[in-house]
Order: structure tokens, then C-alpha cells, then sequence
């Protein structure tokens, strides 16, 4: 019993979360590419004609490119600008299998019987969230992430999913499930720079941690931050709830790197046996 407190008590320190994502170069992943000394100026990259975010780690300039869950596996290349001239890198993305998922919408509306306005609003709402997820800050950013709520994995990052047995987009987030009220942190630092109520997305916030690496949080019961606000790791965004289409309360978290959006897991992936283990309780 002892030996078991013991460990709890060292778990905080155990899964001490690593400043930056893992690499895994498949479609929805993060590819890390070297692109050299530190000792020169940043250089600037650029995937698919988006700029990428650049680290410092170690001495070396680092890219960490947002891998799109569409792309093709096998050979991409990162567009590299510096001061020793312009050029190319390759690397290459492998194959990922992605699961299904089949979900039961009870509330039709949200799913094909749409009213004439319903769609008008959809339609303006993808401008807006389009213009937020383009945002670049060209401060360093801050990936250092730790969860945002404390709950379990409900539904991973890529699942095909089916809504009543119709294909829609692949989970473009990570799920995680808590009661409706639990608080939801900001998991690094960052700046608020989008609130609002969506018709899918329900109450939802965005961040931007600089670089293009921009955090969502959506189906909020209570938003408790402002656009312009600067925010610490660990800060209060608002709570779980089940705003928006959902079959429950949860948090449907998603992370953009360069526009793309990317498996959340790999930015917290030090963290996620333990969020795992608790869907087996
Ligand atoms: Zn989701």
C-alpha cells in the first residue's frame, strides 16, 4: 500500500511532459526535421506552401511539420529558406491504418435535415474558423503541452467516422471524456484568439501557442476566457459540457500545426497511458 502512494505521489514528476511532440511521420502526424546549427539565423520553412513552426532544441534548428490525415504516404518535401540559400528537404511519410467509427446521431438536424438558415450559418462559421486556424505569430513557440482535462480517452485522433452509417470526415480531434463541468487548462502557453458558439462545434475556444501550433477546445458547457487573452499552462478555459453535436460530454481537443490538423496525443504522449488506462475502470 505504501509502495502504491508512494508512486502516486511520484506519478506528477514520472510523467513530466516533454517540450515537444513525438515524432511519428505518418498522415495526421508530426515529422521533426533538423535544419541545422542555431548558431545562424532561423531559417523559414514552408509544406505544401504553408509556413511550418521552427524550434530551437540542442543547438539545432528544428521543423515540426503538421502532417495532413489525406497525405499521400511516401516521399514530401519541406521548402527551405536560409541564409545559405534556398532549398529542399525530403522525408518520407508512412502508412497508418486509422480505424472506423460508427456513431448514432439521434438529433437529425445536426446531421442531414438541416434548415436553409442552419446551412448559411455552417458555411460563415467554416470562414471564420478557417481565418483563426491561419493565424501566425512569429514568436517562439511554446509546445510544451500538458493534458487539458483530466479524464479518459473517449475516441482517438483518424477514426473513419459514420454518422447513422454515412461517411463523413475522419475525427479531425482527440476525445476526452469527464462530467459536464469538469475544467478544461489551457495545456501551454498561449493566447486566446477565438471564442464562440458553433452549430457543430457548440461552445468552443482557440488558441495560438505561436507558429501556426493552435489548440481548440469544443462542446464547452462555460467559457471562462476572452479573444486577446494571454494565457499560462494550466489556466482555466471554461469546462467540459455537451454543447454542439455530441453524443455526451466530452472535450473534442484538436491541434493544427502549418493548417493541418494532427493527432493531440503526440503532444501530450508521456500523459496518455494514464488517460488510456482509465477506459478499462
Ligand atoms: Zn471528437
Amino acid at each position: 500500500m505504501i509502495k502504491k502512494l508512494l508512486l502516486l505521489s511520484l506519478f506528477p514528476l514520472l510523467c513530466q511532459a516533454d517540450p515537444y511532440p513525438q515524432n511519428l511521420t505518418v498522415p495526421g502526424g508530426v515529422a521533426e526535421i533538423n535544419l541545422g546549427d542555431s548558431h545562424s539565423p532561423s531559417p523559414n520553412a514552408y509544406f505544401n506552401h504553408n509556413r511550418v513552426l521552427v524550434t530551437e532544441r540542442n543547438g539545432q534548428w528544428l521543423a515540426l511539420v503538421g502532417i495532413p490525415l489525406a497525405a499521400t504516404p511516401g516521399l514530401h518535401k519541406l521548402m527551405v529558406e536560409s541564409t545559405a540559400g534556398n532549398g529542399e528537404i525530403s522525408f518520407m511519410v508512412l502508412d497508418k491504418h486509422y480505424p472506423e467509427q460508427r456513431l448514432t446521431i439521434e438529433n437529425k438536424r445536426m446531421v442531414d435535415e438541416m434548415t436553409p438558415e442552419d446551412l448559411r450559418r455552417i458555411e460563415s462559421e467554416k470562414i471564420s474558423m478557417e481565418q483563426i486556424k491561419s493565424t501566425w505569430s512569429q514568436h517562439p513557440a511554446d509546445t510544451n503541452f500538458t493534458a487539458p482535462v483530466d479524464g479518459r480517452l473517449s475516441s482517438l485522433f483518424g477514426l473513419k467516422r459514420f454518422f447513422n452509417n454515412v461517411p463523413r470526415q475522419p475525427h479531425n480531434g482527440l476525445d476526452i471524456a469527464a462530467v459536464a463541468g469538469t475544467p478544461i487548462m489551457a495545456p501551454a502557453s498561449g493566447t486566446v484568439i477565438g471564442t464562440g458558439s458553433f452549430f457543430f462545434n457548440g461552445n468552443t475556444v482557440f488558441l495560438d501557442h505561436g507558429q501556426g501550433l493552435i489548440s481548440v477546445y469544443l462542446h464547452m458547457t462555460q467559457i471562462d476566457v476572452h479573444t486577446g487573452q494571454p494565457v499560462y499552462q494550466g489556466q482555466r478555459l471554461g469546462s467540459v459540457g455537451a454543447t454542439g453535436r455530441v453524443t455526451g460530454p466530452h472535450l473534442h481537443w484538436i491541434v493544427y500545426l502549418n493548417k493541418e490538423a494532427v493527432d493531440p496525443a503526440l503532444f501530450i504522449s508521456s500523459d496518455i497511458p494514464r488517460l488510456a488506462a482509465r477506459n478499462t475502470k
